[in-house]
């Protein structure tokens, strides 16, 4: 059997930086600048930045996203944000985020819940996983991440989380000790990392043992190491943090994407 290409994708976290005054603007030169064939671009601002951005990148394909849900639809939840209330704001969402399971004490109960929300929404979801640098350091990363993913995923119905949608779940693997440091993993460490997490995928039930499954990598992504990252197969592109935030950056690295994007559908030809 042949299996469809999986797609490339960039997403750039904004975390909680621009305004609504600015964000559209920031928007549409991303937008303009990260042109690029077969790269699926997504823009995850702050929640009262999603309108501004929607409508800067209205005539464009890049999508919209927000960077948490709440797990449940509606109810005494002060301060929350749900997934159907994101209906016509975004249409993808991360969960499970490093500062998120930091500072809002996420577990990974909590996330997977959190995942079912998002997909019985419709919310093309971005799952994040990744150890601390001790986890790394005493050999224990992969059994870290491991433990997230099943404890992210054991009670939710595989089939409910691609369906058709080749895009509607991913996995960004974000070593912590690389997100927002300017040190980021190697790419082959990452490389093993991500077969594992696709190993992990096929053992918790997922369809075509997790192979169609976007893995992203994250942590200190920059234009002058996209390219170790887009050079390892099975890696499908990358969430970006601080450098989602300059449009030359992005640029850089939508258009290193676009490489792989571009090698990928022509070895399925
Ligand atoms: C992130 O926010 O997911 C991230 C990886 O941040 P940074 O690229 O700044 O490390």
């Amino acid at each position: 059997m042949i299996r469809p290409m999986r797609p490339v994708i960039v997403a750039g976290n904004w975390k909680m930086h621009t305004t609504p005054a600015d964000a559209g603007e920031l928007a549409r030169t991303i937008a303009a600048r990260t042109r690029v064939d077969g790269v699926v671009r997504v823009l995850c601002p702050p929640y009262v930045c999603l309108a501004a951005v929607r409508d800067a990148v209205a005539d464009t394909d890049v999508a919209v996203g927000a960077q948490d849900v709440h797990h449940e639809a509606t109810g005494a939840f002060t301060g929350a944000i749900s997934a159907p209330m994101l209906a016509g704001l975004a249409t993808w969402t991360i969960v499970g985020h490093s500062e998120r399971r930091r500072d809002a004490c996420e577990t990974d109960e909590l996330i997977g819940r959190k995942v079912v929300a998002a997909r019985g929404a419709g919310l093309r979801t971005i799952l994040c996983v990744g150890e601390q640098l001790a986890d790394r350091e005493a050999g224990r990363a992969r059994a870290v991440v491991d433990r997230q993913l099943w404890g992210c995923l054991t009670a939710v119905d595989p089939a409910a989380l691609n369906g058709d949608d080749p895009l509607g779940f991913s996995i960004a693997y974000e070593p912590i000790w690389a997100i927002g440091t300017g040190r980021n993993a190697r790419g082959a460490d990452a490389a093993e990392m991500v077969a594992a997490i696709r190993t992990t995928l096929a053992a918790i039930g997922l369809a075509d043992g997790g192979d169609g499954v976007p893995v992203l990598y994250g942590g200190s992504v920059a234009s002058s190491n996209i390219n170790e990252f887009m050079a390892e197969p099975s890696i499908d592109g990358a969430l970006v943090g601080g450098a989602s935030l300059k449009p030359d950056e992005m640029a850089a690295i939508v258009a290193r994407a676009g490489l792989t994007a571009a090698a990928r559908a022509a070895a399925a030809t």
